[in-house]
């Protein structure tokens, strides 16, 4: 059973004058112990689809329609208390600003402490505090961070922290939404293998929202390519990397000098994402696609499978984009 099923998620915010769909009929599962990255340019609905998983959308701002199946249980249709008890333990998230939340007037220690007391209050004082010592060392900070402020941290460290204060309670699902993208290369790159080390040992599951394609080729057993609120392209990353068939993946792929190779020949997809607010009938793609059809503007494409776990939604799958 896979321990995350989305079925048809839809979200849309509501502003003053509009309504913008941010995501679109959205699939997709998550097998128990996969890694999977969830890519595609900004606006694209990644951080909604996030938020939508997590309940973190109050209904003032968006309405949030479709299943989300946390092993095998209809998320969605948790009660507050039920979800209380979820979060954290079941499901983890990490923002890429997550050391915003933490209280610049007290120490880390405490901080760990009073979170981890909202879940579980079994424990005596001494046995937390060796438990969030246990958890630092495991993000690779020092003891002594237990007993120091925020501004006594770098951004990488308090990122660590974050990622400590989520994996407190041995979440099933760990939801990282750019969690690394603010820090120096080589930090994010310790973060990571970190990170990956922590799943075999703890048996996460991880969903990885990046821009950073050659973070996902890197870490990642899966990939989902999303734009303008619909997936238009999973699978293996192994497949979907390194053979993409959605015109769309091309174009993000061919933008990035890593995976073309060819510095001098790096472009990137002219125009940008359609109005979300107005409704569309055909591909969420048609306006910046150079194969764009006349049926591209009528229907919309429907989900295909190809060998392997690799879809694609794309009228011109079987035709003349194969290689
Ligand atoms: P990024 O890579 O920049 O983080 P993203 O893929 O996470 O982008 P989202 O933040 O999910 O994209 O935004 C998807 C769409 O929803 C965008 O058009 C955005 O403007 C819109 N949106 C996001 N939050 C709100 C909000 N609170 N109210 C109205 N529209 C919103
Ligand atoms: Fe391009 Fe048409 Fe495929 Fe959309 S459905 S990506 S417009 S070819
Ligand atoms: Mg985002």
């Amino acid at each position: 059973m896979p321990i995350l099923q989305v079925k048809n998620l839809n979200v849309t915010y509501q502003t003053k004058n509009k309504q913008i769909t941010a995501v679109n009929k959205v699939n997709f599962s998550i097998n128990e112990q996969d890694s999977i990255g969830i890519v595609g340019e900004s606006g694209s609905g990644k951080s909604t689809l996030a938020m939508a998983i997590l309940r973190l959308l109050p209904n003032r701002i968006a309405t949030v329609e479709g299943e989300v199946y946390l092993n095998g249980k209809d998320f969605l249709k948790l009660s507050d208390e039920e979800l209380t008890k979820k979060r954290w333990k079941e499901i983890a998230v990490v923002f890429q600003k997550a050391m915003n939340a933490l209280s610049p007037v007290h120490k880390i220690g405490s901080q760990m402490v009073d979170i981890f007391q909202i879940h579980d209050k079994q424990l005596s004082k001494k046995e937390i505090k060796n438990r969030m010592i246990d958890l630092l060392e495991m993000v690779n900070l020092p003891p002594r961070v237990y007993n120091l402020y925020p501004f006594e941290l770098s951004g990488g460290m308090l990122q660590r922290v974050s990622i400590a204060i989520s994996l407190m309670h041995n979440p099933k699902l760990l939801i990282l939404d750019e969690a690394t993208t603010a820090l120096d290369v080589v930090t994010q790159g310790q973060i990571l293998e970190n990170i990956m080390e922590l799943e075999k040992n703890f048996n996460t599951t991880r969903m990885m929202i990046t821009h950073d394609m050659s973070v996902v080729a890197s870490s990642c057993k899966k990939v989902v390519v999303m734009y303008g609120g619909h997936i238009l392209e999973s699978g293996l990353v192994k497949d979907v990397l390194k053979n993409p068939k959605h015109p769309y993946t091309k174009g993000l792929l061919e933008s990035l000098p890593s995976f073309t190779g060819e510095k001098n020949n790096i472009r990137g997809i002219p125009g940008s994402l359609p109005d979300l607010s107005s409704p569309m009938k055909g591909c969420v793609f048609a306006n910046r696609c150079e194969h764009v059809m006349d049926i591209c503007r009528e229907k919309l494409p429907s989900e295909v499978a190809l060998p392997g776990e690799h879809k694609i939604s794309c009228h011109l799958i079987g035709g003349e984009l194969d290689d």
